[in-house]
């Protein structure tokens, strides 16, 4: 199979997103702490800490895959949690950590798309998305969905893969992308086409300035932005006043 990303048609890159994730599924976290060297795991802290979950806060976690943000923000004192993925198997996955973490009060897994939200106008407080929004085909529809699904005083945030900012590393992390991680992908999950598709959906991504302005539009105010890394990830944040 063929990943290549820029000369997909739109109406075929929601199945190929598919495929890359129901193949990868069961080795998703552990291919994770390899690629990243473990600091996914901090910049999923650090977004959790940004959101200050409280008793009682309602999220909902959109292509929430096997649960990190979910488990995160109950273990900090978060409410509830609607983990939502439009992959049956990541969320199969997720479930079993669950147990492993002895989380499965307070979640609900449901698979649903970020373009078309299985949940009512205003219903949670918060809403978060991880390394999810860059795999979804209409962005725009994906930022109104989530304006429509939180309340009037509700969080938007966002984790996600962003361009690098500082001079000289951004060739090396390139280099990284596009020859080491495929070769990562094809060793640990034995397929190497799921990663390049990896590397050059980053690469299509807005910057930070871009994707702020995106949001932007979507109606969300007080709209800023973080770097993770020198520009590698970045959180995006915005309210629904
Ligand atoms: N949030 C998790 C994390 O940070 O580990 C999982 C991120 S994983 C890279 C991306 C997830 O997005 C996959 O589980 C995939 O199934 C999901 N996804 C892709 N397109 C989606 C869509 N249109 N709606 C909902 N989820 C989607």
């Amino acid at each position: 199979t063929h990943f290549g990303f820029r000369d997909v048609p739109e109406s075929q890159k929601a199945s190929m997103v598919r495929e890359v994730f129901d193949t990868v599924a069961s080795k998703y976290d552990l291919m994770n702490d390899l690629m990243s060297g473990g600091i996914h795991r901090l910049w999923k802290d650090t977004f959790i800490n940004e959101l200050k979950p409280r008793p009682g806060m309602k999220l909902l976690d959109v292509a929430g895959g096997t649960g990190d943000i979910a488990f995160r923000f109950l273990k900090n004192g978060g409410g509830s949690v609607t983990v939502c993925d439009i992959n049956y198997e990541m969320l199969h996955v997720g479930r079993d950590r669950a147990v492993d973490h002895g989380l499965l009060k307070n979640i609900n897994w449901t698979v649903g798309d970020a373009q078309k939200l299985p949940l009512p106008d205003h219903s949670v407080d918060a809403y978060t998305i991880a390394f999810g929004i860059r795999n979804v085909t209409r962005i725009i529809e994906a930022l109104s969905e989530a304006y429509r699904v939180l309340r009037p005083g509700g969080k938007f945030q966002c984790l996600e893969f962003s361009k690098v900012v500082v001079p000289g590393f951004d060739k090396l992390y390139d280099t990284y992308s596009f020859k080491l991680l495929p070769e990562i992908g094809r060793f640990i999950a034995g397929n190497r086409e799921a990663y390049q598709y990896l590397a050059e959906s980053i690469r299509q991504f807005p910057d930070q300035e871009t994707f702020a302005s995106m949001i932007r539009d979507a109606g969300f105010e007080r709209v800023k932005y973080r770097n993770l890394s020198g520009g590698i990830a970045a959180i995006h944040s915005g309210w629904r006043i």
